[in-house]
């Protein structure tokens, strides 16, 4: 494959897309000499099918506020790539959507999806809709509005949406009942539903599980441990909220988490009713952390600073695209930070992970590090499909020794480098890329 042509082609195809063209050409960089050195994927112009999603939906969302006044959103859904499997991937809610977003976060999911072992293609959607400051009405009206579009495209063996930013129980809840109701069906065709109606055990610590899981095979690999370590995390939303719990378990110390208003610091550590009142904050959904330092003593909040400024030996992003970069980086760097675990999608800039790489800071990309979010997903399809619900035991046994394992595992195989550093962002994006794009060639010319 020709890099530089397949840039400029990207840049050209893609004008005001700035975040599709940084997930895609971290890609291509980073699958180059792999590709090259299969003239079979060149053959079948596999590069060049995967840069241009299979399908994008975008509708009209039109909904009646609580002051009986006319609103108007933007509805998508982007259907990426079907090789493996179902289109799968959550649904953002967010008012800075655009379709730009959700080509960038479908291009990522299909990788991301390849990795869990588990047979889904990748998708995203969402809405320029911002629930913050909406009323449980309105958001079930906007919800309601918006599925009764968006069901014509999706299915249990089709395209299963589930959460992400600004979706989570009560959007899945609003969303399924219209479903039903325009269906007459009670099918797996989204994930992240509640426990009593066809949900799985661990959803929704699955993301922070998984990252922690996957925190500890990079630990081993350094022949290093998680005890008594230092964690920084950004957010404080539903995967901050999981992976503090697990770091809690397994003895690791959160100092600091973070919202859009600033940071606290605590360091006492995050644990117990503290972790739980992440969650509490969360429901208020309104979009500040500063409370926080209110309700307990021992934590003080830091006002409009980034919470990378705080020493700490790992560090895991948990919030949105980019909110790390190259500054960021170098002082967390300079500060002695080992790990860097990408916990949101695409948490760091580009410029930022050159950083971490040049300095061996053992780095893991979102694609591999957050997969357990939408792998117990899969492992909910499952579920669904079978007519049974498993244990929690059993739904964590899989995540960590089989999913989390195996990604990790891939992750070394493919990005190992001749000094010994993995280059975890490269292991990801090959071994994501390999099953997909067989698939692809055994599968003909279809799409
Ligand atoms: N939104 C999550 C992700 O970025 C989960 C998707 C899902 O469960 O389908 O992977």
């Amino acid at each position: 494959m020709d890099i530089k042509k397949l840039v400029a082609e990207l840049e050209a195809k893609n004008p005001g897309q700035p975040l599709y063209i940084q997930a895609a050409k971290e890609v291509l960089e980073t699958i180059a000499d792999f590709v090259n050195k299969n003239p079979k994927y060149d053959k079948y112009a596999i590069v060049e099918r995967l840069l241009e999603p299979e399908r994008i939906v975008k509708f009209k969302v039109t909904w009646v506020d609580d002051k009986g006044k006319i609103q108007i959103n933007r509805g998508y859904r982007v259907q990426h790539n079907m090789a493996i499997g179902p289109y799968k991937g959550g649904l953002r809610f967010h008012p800075a959507v655009t379709e730009d977003t959700l080509k960038f976060l479908a291009f990522e999911q299909t990788f991301k999806n390849s990795l869990t072992t588990l047979p889904m293609g990748g998708g995203k959607g969402g809405s320029d809709f911002d629930p913050q400051g909406k009323s449980d009405a309105e958001v079930m009206r906007f919800c309601q509005s918006f599925m009764t579009e968006l069901q014509k495209y999706i299915g249990p063996e089709t395209d299963v949406p589930a959460g992400d930013i600004g979706v989570g129980g009560r959007e899945i809840g609003f969303m399924y009942g219209q479903y039903k109701r325009l269906r007459g069906q009670h099918v797996g065709v989204l994930t992240g539903k509640g426990m009593e109606w066809g949900g799985s055990q661990i959803r929704p610590e699955a993301t922070g599980y998984g990252a922690v899981y996957f925190l500890e095979g990079m630990l081993k690999e350094n022949k290093d441990k998680i005890k008594g370590k230092r964690v920084v995390l950004s957010g404080y939303g539903n995967v901050a909220w999981g992976a503090a719990l697990k770091l809690e378990e397994l003895g690791a110390k959160v100092v600091a988490i973070s919202g859009p208003d600033g940071y606290i610091v605590d360091e006492d550590g995050i644990t117990g009713k503290k972790i739980e009142y992440m969650d509490e904050l969360l429901q208020t959904r309104n979009n500040v952390v500063e409370p926080f330092a209110k309700k307990f003593k021992s934590a003080t909040f830091v006002k409009g600073k980034k919470v990378w400024e705080v020493k700490c030996d790992i560090a895991m992003p948990c919030a949105i695209q980019n909110e790390l970069d190259a500054k960021d980086a170098k002082l967390l760097i300079k500060n002695g930070c080992k790990y860097v675990v990408e916990t949101s999608n695409m948490g760091c800039t580009a410029e930022a992970v050159a950083e971490l790489q040049k300095a061996k800071v053992a780095f893991a990309p979102g694609k591999a590090a957050n997969a357990g979010g939408v792998a117990v997903s899969g492992l909910e399809m499952s579920q669904n499909s079978q007519k049974l619900q498993w244990t929690r035991e059993e739904v964590d046994d899989y995540l960590k020794n089989r999913i989390m394992a195996s990604i990790h595992a891939n992750c070394v195989k493919y990005g190992k480098e001749t000094d010994g550093y993995i280059n975890y962002v490269k292991g990801a994006n090959i071994a994501g890329f390999i099953k997909v794009a067989d698939a692809m060639i055994a599968q003909g010319i279809a799409y």
